[in-house]
Protein backbone atom coordinates (compact mmCIF):
# COMPACT_ATOMS: atom_id res chain seq x y z
CA UNK A 1 0.00 0.00 0.00
CA UNK A 2 1.44 3.41 -0.61
CA UNK A 3 1.33 5.94 2.09
CA UNK A 4 -1.42 8.51 2.11
CA UNK A 5 -0.15 12.45 0.70
CA UNK A 6 -1.21 14.60 3.12
CA UNK A 7 -1.61 18.54 2.34
CA UNK A 8 -2.79 21.96 3.17
CA UNK A 9 -6.25 23.37 2.36
CA UNK A 10 -5.94 26.92 0.61
CA UNK A 11 -8.59 29.78 0.44
CA UNK A 12 -8.20 31.81 -3.13
CA UNK A 13 -9.93 35.15 -1.82
CA UNK A 14 -10.87 35.91 -4.92
CA UNK A 15 -13.34 33.44 -4.50
CA UNK A 16 -14.24 33.92 -0.64
CA UNK A 17 -14.38 37.43 -0.59
CA UNK A 18 -17.94 37.81 -2.36
CA UNK A 19 -19.17 34.51 -0.94
CA UNK A 20 -18.08 36.52 2.92
CA UNK A 21 -19.67 39.57 1.77
CA UNK A 22 -22.98 38.49 0.53
CA UNK A 23 -23.72 35.59 2.53
CA UNK A 24 -21.93 36.10 6.15
CA UNK A 25 -25.34 37.55 7.36
CA UNK A 26 -28.99 37.56 5.68
CA UNK A 27 -29.79 40.57 7.45
CA UNK A 28 -27.43 43.49 5.88
CA UNK A 29 -28.26 46.10 8.84
CA UNK A 30 -25.92 44.15 10.98
CA UNK A 31 -22.77 45.79 9.80
CA UNK A 32 -23.64 48.72 11.96
CA UNK A 33 -23.94 46.06 15.27
CA UNK A 34 -20.25 44.88 13.89
CA UNK A 35 -19.10 47.95 13.76
CA UNK A 36 -20.19 49.44 16.53
CA UNK A 37 -19.19 46.91 18.81
CA UNK A 38 -15.79 46.93 17.35
CA UNK A 39 -15.30 50.84 18.39
CA UNK A 40 -16.93 49.05 21.97
CA UNK A 41 -14.28 46.24 22.19
CA UNK A 42 -11.59 48.84 21.35
CA UNK A 43 -12.60 51.37 24.26
CA UNK A 44 -12.79 48.35 26.32
CA UNK A 45 -9.28 46.90 25.93
CA UNK A 46 -7.76 50.43 26.34
CA UNK A 47 -9.71 50.21 29.95
CA UNK A 48 -8.74 47.02 30.72
CA UNK A 49 -4.28 47.82 29.86
CA UNK A 50 -5.25 50.63 32.01
CA UNK A 51 -6.05 48.53 34.73
CA UNK A 52 -3.18 46.06 33.85
CA UNK A 53 -0.75 48.94 34.45
CA UNK A 54 -0.68 48.93 30.58
CA UNK A 55 -2.09 51.93 29.42
CA UNK A 56 -0.98 55.47 31.96
CA UNK A 57 -2.42 57.79 29.86
CA UNK A 58 -5.69 59.34 30.71
CA UNK A 59 -8.41 57.62 29.33
CA UNK A 60 -10.91 60.57 29.11
CA UNK A 61 -14.00 60.54 27.29
CA UNK A 62 -14.23 57.11 26.10
CA UNK A 63 -17.72 57.56 24.21
CA UNK A 64 -18.26 55.63 20.76
CA UNK A 65 -19.94 58.22 17.54
CA UNK A 66 -21.77 57.34 15.15
CA UNK A 67 -22.29 60.32 12.39
CA UNK A 68 -24.05 60.35 9.23
CA UNK A 69 -22.97 63.02 6.45
CA UNK A 70 -26.08 62.70 3.99
CA UNK A 71 -24.02 64.70 0.97
CA UNK A 72 -20.53 62.72 1.08
CA UNK A 73 -23.07 59.57 1.48
CA UNK A 74 -21.16 58.33 4.18
CA UNK A 75 -21.31 56.66 7.82
CA UNK A 76 -18.57 57.38 10.09
CA UNK A 77 -18.14 55.31 13.53
CA UNK A 78 -15.36 56.40 15.69
CA UNK A 79 -13.96 55.48 19.05
CA UNK A 80 -11.48 56.24 21.45
CA UNK A 81 -9.93 52.98 22.02
CA UNK A 82 -6.57 51.03 21.67
CA UNK A 83 -6.45 52.03 17.60
CA UNK A 84 -4.12 49.99 15.24
CA UNK A 85 -0.51 50.83 14.01
CA UNK A 86 0.27 49.96 10.43
CA UNK A 87 1.33 46.19 11.52
CA UNK A 88 -1.71 45.99 13.51
CA UNK A 89 -4.11 46.99 10.69
CA UNK A 90 -2.20 44.33 7.93
CA UNK A 91 -2.45 41.22 10.93
CA UNK A 92 -6.14 42.21 12.27
CA UNK A 93 -7.88 43.86 8.87
CA UNK A 94 -6.03 42.26 6.04
CA UNK A 95 -5.88 38.47 7.56
CA UNK A 96 -9.76 37.86 7.33
CA UNK A 97 -10.88 35.50 10.23
CA UNK A 98 -8.19 36.77 12.29
CA UNK A 99 -9.97 37.65 15.33
CA UNK A 100 -8.12 40.74 17.31
CA UNK A 101 -10.35 40.32 19.59
CA UNK A 102 -9.64 36.22 20.18
CA UNK A 103 -6.22 36.85 20.58
CA UNK A 104 -6.07 39.87 22.90
CA UNK A 105 -8.92 37.43 25.64
CA UNK A 106 -5.87 34.87 24.79
CA UNK A 107 -2.96 37.11 25.46
CA UNK A 108 -4.29 38.36 28.88
CA UNK A 109 -6.29 34.87 30.72
CA UNK A 110 -3.77 34.96 32.88
CA UNK A 111 -4.81 38.22 34.20
CA UNK A 112 -8.67 37.68 34.24
CA UNK A 113 -9.85 34.60 33.29
CA UNK A 114 -13.23 35.59 31.63
CA UNK A 115 -12.92 37.68 28.09
CA UNK A 116 -14.98 40.77 30.37
CA UNK A 117 -17.11 42.18 28.04
CA UNK A 118 -14.99 41.90 24.86
CA UNK A 119 -17.34 40.90 22.11
CA UNK A 120 -15.56 40.04 19.09
CA UNK A 121 -14.88 36.38 18.47
CA UNK A 122 -14.68 34.59 14.84
CA UNK A 123 -12.65 37.74 12.86
CA UNK A 124 -15.33 38.41 10.60
CA UNK A 125 -17.35 41.13 11.49
CA UNK A 126 -15.62 43.88 10.08
CA UNK A 127 -15.88 42.70 6.57
CA UNK A 128 -19.84 42.82 6.84
CA UNK A 129 -19.19 46.74 6.06
CA UNK A 130 -18.86 45.99 2.78
CA UNK A 131 -22.13 44.43 2.24
CA UNK A 132 -23.67 48.23 2.25
CA UNK A 133 -19.97 49.82 1.64
CA UNK A 134 -18.62 50.42 -1.57
CA UNK A 135 -15.61 51.77 0.17
CA UNK A 136 -14.25 51.53 3.55
CA UNK A 137 -11.73 53.58 5.23
CA UNK A 138 -10.15 53.49 8.08
CA UNK A 139 -8.05 56.17 9.63
CA UNK A 140 -6.70 55.15 12.87
CA UNK A 141 -3.69 55.65 15.89
CA UNK A 142 -3.07 53.45 18.51
CA UNK A 143 -2.43 54.10 22.03
CA UNK A 144 1.07 53.55 22.15
CA UNK A 145 3.94 56.26 22.67
CA UNK A 146 4.66 57.49 19.39
CA UNK A 147 2.37 55.94 17.54
CA UNK A 148 2.01 57.04 13.66
CA UNK A 149 -1.89 57.73 12.25
CA UNK A 150 -2.27 55.19 9.58
CA UNK A 151 -5.13 55.32 6.66
CA UNK A 152 -6.10 51.76 5.46
CA UNK A 153 -8.44 52.14 2.44
CA UNK A 154 -10.34 49.41 0.17
CA UNK A 155 -12.77 48.98 -2.14
CA UNK A 156 -14.25 45.90 -1.54
CA UNK A 157 -12.15 44.07 -3.84
CA UNK A 158 -9.07 42.18 -2.18
CA UNK A 159 -6.56 44.76 -2.85
CA UNK A 160 -6.38 47.39 -0.07
CA UNK A 161 -4.26 50.34 0.42
CA UNK A 162 -1.86 51.69 3.15
CA UNK A 163 -0.29 54.91 4.34
CA UNK A 164 0.32 57.68 6.93
CA UNK A 165 -2.58 59.71 7.81
CA UNK A 166 -3.09 63.05 9.97
CA UNK A 167 -4.78 62.05 13.22
CA UNK A 168 -4.59 63.70 16.54
CA UNK A 169 -6.69 61.74 19.16
CA UNK A 170 -5.32 58.19 19.71
CA UNK A 171 -8.40 55.51 18.40
CA UNK A 172 -10.51 54.69 15.24
CA UNK A 173 -12.39 56.59 13.01
CA UNK A 174 -14.24 53.47 10.12
CA UNK A 175 -15.37 55.78 7.54
CA UNK A 176 -18.33 54.07 4.99
CA UNK A 177 -19.05 55.15 1.41
CA UNK A 178 -22.00 53.66 1.24
CA UNK A 179 -22.88 51.92 -1.91
CA UNK A 180 -26.12 53.08 -4.56
CA UNK A 181 -27.94 49.92 -3.55
CA UNK A 182 -27.56 50.73 0.47
CA UNK A 183 -28.61 54.43 0.24
CA UNK A 184 -31.77 53.18 3.31
CA UNK A 185 -28.76 53.47 5.43
CA UNK A 186 -28.19 56.95 4.73
CA UNK A 187 -31.50 57.78 6.30
CA UNK A 188 -31.50 59.06 10.08
CA UNK A 189 -34.77 57.53 11.30
CA UNK A 190 -33.01 54.33 9.65
CA UNK A 191 -29.87 54.50 11.61
CA UNK A 192 -30.98 55.27 14.83
CA UNK A 193 -33.69 52.46 14.72
CA UNK A 194 -30.57 49.73 14.22
CA UNK A 195 -28.84 51.45 16.86
CA UNK A 196 -31.44 51.20 19.01
CA UNK A 197 -32.24 47.73 18.47
CA UNK A 198 -28.19 46.04 18.29
CA UNK A 199 -27.29 48.93 20.85
CA UNK A 200 -29.70 50.11 23.68
CA UNK A 201 -27.51 47.81 26.39
CA UNK A 202 -23.79 48.10 25.04
CA UNK A 203 -21.60 48.67 27.49
CA UNK A 204 -19.79 51.80 26.56
CA UNK A 205 -21.77 55.23 25.81
CA UNK A 206 -23.02 55.28 22.23
CA UNK A 207 -23.48 58.68 20.87
CA UNK A 208 -25.82 59.13 17.57
CA UNK A 209 -27.38 62.72 16.78
CA UNK A 210 -25.94 64.59 19.68
CA UNK A 211 -27.63 62.14 22.18
CA UNK A 212 -26.74 58.77 24.14
CA UNK A 213 -28.90 56.33 22.74
CA UNK A 214 -27.88 53.14 25.06
CA UNK A 215 -28.03 52.51 28.73
CA UNK A 216 -24.49 50.94 29.52
CA UNK A 217 -25.17 49.25 33.01
CA UNK A 218 -28.55 47.14 32.33
CA UNK A 219 -29.75 45.04 35.55
CA UNK A 220 -28.71 42.48 34.42
CA UNK A 221 -25.46 42.89 34.36
CA UNK A 222 -25.98 43.60 38.56
CA UNK A 223 -26.12 41.62 41.48
CA UNK A 224 -29.86 41.11 42.76
CA UNK A 225 -28.52 42.18 46.14
CA UNK A 226 -28.22 45.81 44.49
CA UNK A 227 -31.28 45.77 42.92
CA UNK A 228 -34.51 46.87 44.41
CA UNK A 229 -38.26 45.88 43.51
CA UNK A 230 -38.28 49.33 41.84
CA UNK A 231 -35.08 48.79 40.03
CA UNK A 232 -36.73 45.93 38.06
CA UNK A 233 -40.13 47.41 37.62
CA UNK A 234 -38.26 50.59 35.50
CA UNK A 235 -36.06 47.78 33.66
CA UNK A 236 -39.32 46.49 32.74
CA UNK A 237 -40.85 49.93 31.64
CA UNK A 238 -37.56 50.25 29.33
CA UNK A 239 -38.07 47.04 27.28
CA UNK A 240 -41.85 47.61 27.24
CA UNK A 241 -42.87 50.83 27.62
CA UNK A 242 -46.40 50.74 27.10
CA UNK A 243 -47.09 47.71 29.11
CA UNK A 244 -48.80 47.16 32.84
CA UNK A 245 -46.69 46.37 35.90
CA UNK A 246 -45.54 42.78 35.47
CA UNK A 247 -46.39 40.44 38.04
CA UNK A 248 -42.95 38.90 39.41
CA UNK A 249 -39.57 38.40 37.80
CA UNK A 250 -36.79 35.94 38.09
CA UNK A 251 -32.97 36.93 37.93
CA UNK A 252 -31.19 34.44 36.25
CA UNK A 253 -27.71 34.47 36.93
CA UNK A 254 -25.44 31.32 36.38
CA UNK A 255 -21.73 30.59 35.12
CA UNK A 256 -21.33 27.24 35.19
CA UNK A 257 -21.40 24.79 32.49
CA UNK A 258 -22.08 27.56 30.39
CA UNK A 259 -22.63 31.53 31.00
CA UNK A 260 -26.17 33.02 31.39
CA UNK A 261 -27.46 35.88 32.89
CA UNK A 262 -30.63 37.82 32.03
CA UNK A 263 -34.45 38.72 33.89
CA UNK A 264 -37.44 36.86 33.14
CA UNK A 265 -40.57 38.82 33.58
CA UNK A 266 -44.44 37.05 34.22
CA UNK A 267 -46.38 39.34 32.49
CA UNK A 268 -50.27 39.50 33.52
CA UNK A 269 -51.75 37.00 31.29
CA UNK A 270 -54.90 37.04 32.06
CA UNK A 271 -57.27 34.96 29.33
CA UNK A 272 -55.49 36.22 26.20
CA UNK A 273 -53.55 33.55 24.81
CA UNK A 274 -53.05 35.63 22.00
CA UNK A 275 -50.14 37.74 23.91
CA UNK A 276 -47.30 38.64 21.48
CA UNK A 277 -44.60 35.62 21.92
CA UNK A 278 -40.98 37.02 21.06
CA UNK A 279 -40.96 39.34 23.70
CA UNK A 280 -37.71 37.99 25.04
CA UNK A 281 -34.74 39.20 23.79
CA UNK A 282 -31.37 37.08 23.20
CA UNK A 283 -28.25 39.39 23.69
CA UNK A 284 -24.69 38.18 23.89
CA UNK A 285 -22.32 40.57 25.70
CA UNK A 286 -25.07 43.01 26.46
CA UNK A 287 -24.93 43.28 22.15
CA UNK A 288 -28.82 42.38 20.87
CA UNK A 289 -29.00 39.07 19.05
CA UNK A 290 -32.79 38.64 18.08
CA UNK A 291 -35.66 38.40 19.67
CA UNK A 292 -36.61 35.12 18.06
CA UNK A 293 -36.02 32.90 21.00
CA UNK A 294 -37.61 30.17 19.80
CA UNK A 295 -34.83 27.52 19.78
CA UNK A 296 -33.34 28.77 23.11
CA UNK A 297 -36.45 29.18 25.11
CA UNK A 298 -39.05 26.49 25.30
CA UNK A 299 -42.39 27.33 23.91
CA UNK A 300 -44.31 27.67 26.68
CA UNK A 301 -41.50 30.35 28.47
CA UNK A 302 -41.75 32.44 25.67
CA UNK A 303 -44.88 34.13 27.28
CA UNK A 304 -42.40 35.72 29.46
CA UNK A 305 -40.98 38.96 28.89
CA UNK A 306 -37.43 39.96 29.38
CA UNK A 307 -33.68 39.42 28.85
CA UNK A 308 -31.42 36.68 28.38
CA UNK A 309 -28.00 37.34 27.97
CA UNK A 310 -25.41 33.89 27.00
CA UNK A 311 -21.66 34.36 24.97
CA UNK A 312 -22.59 30.80 25.00
CA UNK A 313 -24.80 30.93 22.41
CA UNK A 314 -23.40 30.65 19.15
CA UNK A 315 -24.15 33.39 16.98
CA UNK A 316 -23.12 33.27 13.61
CA UNK A 317 -24.63 29.73 12.99
CA UNK A 318 -27.69 28.54 11.37
CA UNK A 319 -30.80 28.03 12.95
CA UNK A 320 -30.53 24.13 12.67
CA UNK A 321 -27.52 24.45 14.29
CA UNK A 322 -28.93 26.55 17.09
CA UNK A 323 -31.70 23.84 18.09
CA UNK A 324 -29.27 20.80 17.94
CA UNK A 325 -26.58 22.49 20.25
CA UNK A 326 -25.75 20.77 23.49
CA UNK A 327 -25.43 24.17 25.35
CA UNK A 328 -28.90 25.55 23.80
CA UNK A 329 -30.42 22.52 25.21
CA UNK A 330 -29.01 23.01 28.50
CA UNK A 331 -29.97 26.34 28.75
CA UNK A 332 -33.22 25.71 27.85
CA UNK A 333 -33.17 23.09 31.07
CA UNK A 334 -32.12 25.68 32.86
CA UNK A 335 -34.28 28.19 32.83
CA UNK A 336 -37.04 25.75 32.64
CA UNK A 337 -36.14 24.46 36.38
CA UNK A 338 -35.54 27.87 37.46
CA UNK A 339 -39.08 29.29 36.49
CA UNK A 340 -40.60 26.12 38.14
CA UNK A 341 -38.30 26.92 41.60
CA UNK A 342 -40.06 30.37 41.54
CA UNK A 343 -43.24 29.37 41.56
CA UNK A 344 -42.78 26.92 43.62
CA UNK A 345 -41.12 29.23 46.05
CA UNK A 346 -43.56 32.02 45.96
CA UNK A 347 -46.45 29.05 46.51
CA UNK A 348 -44.53 27.98 49.61
CA UNK A 349 -43.80 31.83 50.61
CA UNK A 350 -47.20 33.24 50.15
CA UNK A 351 -49.91 31.19 49.15
CA UNK A 352 -52.45 34.30 49.16
CA UNK A 353 -50.57 36.32 47.10
CA UNK A 354 -49.56 33.15 44.72
CA UNK A 355 -53.71 32.46 44.62
CA UNK A 356 -54.23 35.61 43.32
CA UNK A 357 -51.45 35.81 41.09
CA UNK A 358 -53.37 32.73 39.63
CA UNK A 359 -55.81 34.18 37.57
CA UNK A 360 -52.88 35.91 35.92
CA UNK A 361 -50.29 32.88 35.80
CA UNK A 362 -52.00 30.09 35.15
CA UNK A 363 -52.60 29.54 31.62
CA UNK A 364 -48.73 30.26 31.52
CA UNK A 365 -48.66 27.31 34.18
CA UNK A 366 -50.94 24.92 32.67
CA UNK A 367 -49.38 25.19 28.94
CA UNK A 368 -45.78 24.90 30.88
CA UNK A 369 -47.39 21.30 32.14
CA UNK A 370 -48.85 20.04 29.07
CA UNK A 371 -45.75 21.39 27.21
CA UNK A 372 -42.90 20.13 29.17
CA UNK A 373 -42.75 17.06 31.03
CA UNK A 374 -39.93 18.38 33.51
CA UNK A 375 -41.74 21.19 34.30
CA UNK A 376 -45.19 18.99 34.60
CA UNK A 377 -43.74 17.06 37.39
CA UNK A 378 -43.12 20.29 39.18
CA UNK A 379 -45.49 22.07 38.59
CA UNK A 380 -47.80 19.30 39.99
CA UNK A 381 -47.27 20.53 43.61
CA UNK A 382 -48.48 24.06 42.88
CA UNK A 383 -50.76 24.14 39.95
CA UNK A 384 -53.86 25.34 41.08
CA UNK A 385 -57.94 24.52 40.87
CA UNK A 386 -60.93 26.52 41.40
CA UNK A 387 -64.16 25.28 42.29
CA UNK A 388 -67.38 27.29 41.80
CA UNK A 389 -67.01 28.66 45.60
CA UNK A 390 -64.03 30.67 44.63
CA UNK A 391 -61.60 28.37 46.53
CA UNK A 392 -58.12 27.30 45.27
CA UNK A 393 -56.59 23.76 45.74
CA UNK A 394 -53.83 21.58 44.73
CA UNK A 395 -54.12 18.54 42.99
CA UNK A 396 -53.62 16.67 45.55
CA UNK A 397 -55.82 18.46 48.21
CA UNK A 398 -58.75 18.38 45.92
CA UNK A 399 -58.79 14.92 45.74
CA UNK A 400 -58.54 14.87 49.03
CA UNK A 401 -61.48 17.03 49.61
CA UNK A 402 -63.96 14.96 47.11
CA UNK A 403 -62.95 11.13 47.40
CA UNK A 404 -65.29 10.75 50.17
CA UNK A 405 -68.18 11.71 48.04
CA UNK A 406 -67.14 11.43 44.54
CA UNK A 407 -65.87 8.16 43.82
CA UNK A 408 -67.30 6.32 40.86
CA UNK A 409 -68.38 2.59 41.53
CA UNK A 410 -64.91 1.47 39.78
CA UNK A 411 -63.02 3.22 42.58
CA UNK A 412 -61.83 6.60 40.29
CA UNK A 413 -62.09 9.96 42.05
CA UNK A 414 -64.28 11.97 40.12
CA UNK A 415 -63.39 15.79 39.67
CA UNK A 416 -66.53 17.56 38.24
CA UNK A 417 -66.06 20.83 35.87
CA UNK A 418 -68.02 23.17 34.57
CA UNK A 419 -67.04 25.12 31.80
CA UNK A 420 -69.36 27.61 31.35
CA UNK A 421 -71.60 28.25 34.24
CA UNK A 422 -74.54 29.69 32.91
CA UNK A 423 -75.41 27.29 30.28
CA UNK A 424 -74.62 24.31 32.58
CA UNK A 425 -76.24 25.39 35.33
CA UNK A 426 -78.85 22.72 35.69
CA UNK A 427 -76.34 20.37 35.75
CA UNK A 428 -74.36 22.17 38.27
CA UNK A 429 -77.39 22.51 40.33
CA UNK A 430 -78.02 18.68 40.03
CA UNK A 431 -74.45 18.26 41.19
CA UNK A 432 -74.50 20.39 44.09
CA UNK A 433 -77.76 18.76 45.34
CA UNK A 434 -76.11 15.35 45.68
CA UNK A 435 -73.14 17.32 47.61
CA UNK A 436 -70.95 17.19 44.50
CA UNK A 437 -68.40 19.87 44.62
CA UNK A 438 -67.96 21.54 41.11
CA UNK A 439 -64.62 23.39 39.61
CA UNK A 440 -64.19 26.01 37.23
CA UNK A 441 -62.53 25.66 34.34
CA UNK A 442 -63.33 27.85 31.73
CA UNK A 443 -60.10 29.42 30.15
CA UNK A 444 -59.26 28.69 26.75
CA UNK A 445 -56.44 26.26 27.82
CA UNK A 446 -58.40 24.26 29.58
CA UNK A 447 -59.81 21.36 27.33
CA UNK A 448 -56.13 20.96 26.11
CA UNK A 449 -54.91 21.03 30.00
CA UNK A 450 -57.43 18.54 31.58
CA UNK A 451 -56.40 16.08 28.08
CA UNK A 452 -52.95 16.30 29.16
CA UNK A 453 -52.60 15.81 32.57
CA UNK A 454 -55.72 13.72 33.69
CA UNK A 455 -53.68 10.90 33.04
CA UNK A 456 -50.84 12.01 35.31
CA UNK A 457 -53.29 12.32 38.45
CA UNK A 458 -53.47 9.02 40.10
CA UNK A 459 -56.65 7.08 39.85
CA UNK A 460 -58.73 10.46 39.19
CA UNK A 461 -60.81 11.66 36.37
CA UNK A 462 -61.97 14.55 35.26
CA UNK A 463 -65.60 14.89 33.98
CA UNK A 464 -67.80 17.98 32.23
CA UNK A 465 -70.74 18.29 34.81
CA UNK A 466 -73.04 17.46 32.18
CA UNK A 467 -71.63 13.96 31.32
CA UNK A 468 -73.71 11.21 32.36
CA UNK A 469 -71.39 10.91 35.75
CA UNK A 470 -73.89 12.02 38.25
CA UNK A 471 -75.68 8.75 38.94
CA UNK A 472 -72.72 6.44 38.11
CA UNK A 473 -71.28 7.52 41.82
CA UNK A 474 -71.45 6.45 44.89
CA UNK A 475 -73.65 8.25 46.65
CA UNK A 476 -74.02 8.94 50.31
CA UNK A 477 -77.01 9.46 51.75
CA UNK A 478 -78.42 11.09 49.52
CA UNK A 479 -81.59 10.12 47.68
CA UNK A 480 -83.02 12.29 45.22
CA UNK A 481 -86.91 12.39 45.37
CA UNK A 482 -88.54 12.92 41.92
CA UNK A 483 -90.88 15.21 41.06
CA UNK A 484 -92.48 12.77 38.83
CA UNK A 485 -94.43 8.93 39.34
CA UNK A 486 -91.79 6.10 38.49
CA UNK A 487 -94.26 5.61 35.75
CA UNK A 488 -94.06 9.26 34.37
CA UNK A 489 -90.51 8.89 34.51
CA UNK A 490 -90.67 6.02 32.67
CA UNK A 491 -92.97 7.63 29.83
CA UNK A 492 -90.74 10.74 29.91
CA UNK A 493 -87.76 8.97 29.22
CA UNK A 494 -89.10 6.48 26.47
CA UNK A 495 -91.03 10.02 24.84
CA UNK A 496 -86.96 11.66 24.94
CA UNK A 497 -85.45 8.51 23.69
CA UNK A 498 -88.28 8.27 20.97
CA UNK A 499 -88.04 11.98 19.88
CA UNK A 500 -84.27 11.77 19.45
CA UNK A 501 -83.75 8.80 17.51
CA UNK A 502 -82.86 6.55 19.75
CA UNK A 503 -79.28 8.17 19.72
CA UNK A 504 -77.55 5.39 21.30
CA UNK A 505 -74.76 8.02 22.88
CA UNK A 506 -76.98 9.90 25.36
CA UNK A 507 -78.08 9.15 28.28
CA UNK A 508 -81.76 9.89 29.62
CA UNK A 509 -81.96 10.73 33.05
CA UNK A 510 -84.93 11.99 34.73
CA UNK A 511 -84.60 13.16 38.11
CA UNK A 512 -85.48 15.98 40.34
CA UNK A 513 -84.45 19.62 40.01
CA UNK A 514 -84.38 22.69 42.38
CA UNK A 515 -87.45 24.37 40.27
CA UNK A 516 -90.14 21.94 38.55
CA UNK A 517 -88.64 23.70 35.18
CA UNK A 518 -86.22 21.01 34.16
CA UNK A 519 -87.39 17.38 35.53
CA UNK A 520 -85.31 15.69 32.66
CA UNK A 521 -81.38 15.82 32.36
CA UNK A 522 -79.98 14.69 28.83
CA UNK A 523 -76.43 13.80 29.48
CA UNK A 524 -73.59 12.47 26.98
CA UNK A 525 -70.16 10.23 27.98
CA UNK A 526 -67.69 12.87 28.37
CA UNK A 527 -65.40 10.79 26.09
CA UNK A 528 -67.96 11.70 23.11
CA UNK A 529 -67.98 15.02 24.15
CA UNK A 530 -64.51 15.76 24.57
CA UNK A 531 -64.31 13.78 20.65
CA UNK A 532 -67.04 16.22 19.64
CA UNK A 533 -65.05 19.20 20.62
CA UNK A 534 -61.67 18.23 19.24
CA UNK A 535 -63.17 17.59 16.43
CA UNK A 536 -65.27 20.87 16.21
CA UNK A 537 -61.98 22.95 17.32
CA UNK A 538 -59.82 21.46 14.77
CA UNK A 539 -59.46 21.58 11.56
P1 LIG B 1 -13.56 40.25 15.72
O1 LIG B 1 -14.21 41.46 16.28
O2 LIG B 1 -14.41 39.05 15.78
O3 LIG B 1 -12.18 40.02 16.29
P2 LIG B 1 -13.62 41.78 13.29
O4 LIG B 1 -13.55 41.36 11.87
O5 LIG B 1 -14.85 42.47 13.72
O6 LIG B 1 -13.35 40.50 14.16
O7 LIG B 1 -12.38 42.69 13.59
C1 LIG B 1 -11.07 42.19 13.37
C2 LIG B 1 -10.06 42.85 14.25
O8 LIG B 1 -9.78 44.17 13.79
C3 LIG B 1 -10.49 43.07 15.69
O9 LIG B 1 -10.33 41.92 16.46
C4 LIG B 1 -9.55 44.19 16.11
O10 LIG B 1 -8.28 43.68 16.45
C5 LIG B 1 -9.42 45.00 14.87
N1 LIG B 1 -10.34 46.14 14.91
C6 LIG B 1 -11.51 46.26 14.26
N2 LIG B 1 -12.12 47.44 14.54
C7 LIG B 1 -11.30 48.09 15.41
C8 LIG B 1 -11.34 49.35 16.08
N3 LIG B 1 -12.37 50.20 15.93
N4 LIG B 1 -10.29 49.69 16.88
C9 LIG B 1 -9.25 48.84 17.04
N5 LIG B 1 -9.15 47.66 16.44
C10 LIG B 1 -10.16 47.27 15.63
MG1 LIG C 1 -15.90 42.35 15.60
Amino acid sequence: TSAAEKGQLSIHTDNIFPIIKKFLYSDHEIFLRELVSNAVDATQKLKKLAGFGEFNGELGELKVTVKLDEEAKTITISDRGIGMTADEIKKYINQIAFSGAAEFVEKYKEKEDTRGNIIGNFGLGFYSSFMVAREVEIITKSFQEGAEAVRWTCDGSTEFSIEPAQKEDRGTDIILHIAEDSEEFLMKYRLNEILEKYGKFLPVEIEFDEKIINNPNPIWTKQPSELKDEDYIAFYKELHPMSEDPLFWIHLNVDYPFNLTGVLYFPKLKNDFSIKKEKIQLYSRQVFITDEVKDVVPDFLQLLHGVIDSPDIPLNVSRSYLQSDSNVKKINGYITRKVADKLSEIFRNDREGFEKKFDDIGLFVKYGMISDDKFGEKAKEFCLVKNLAGKHFTFEEYTEKVKENQTDKGGTVVWLYASDVQKQDTYIQSAQKRGYDVLIFDSVIDPHFINGIEYKIEKTSIKRVDADTLDKLIEKEIKLESVLSKDDEERAKKLFEETLGGAPKLTITVEAMPTDEMPVVITIPEFIRRMNDMAATSG
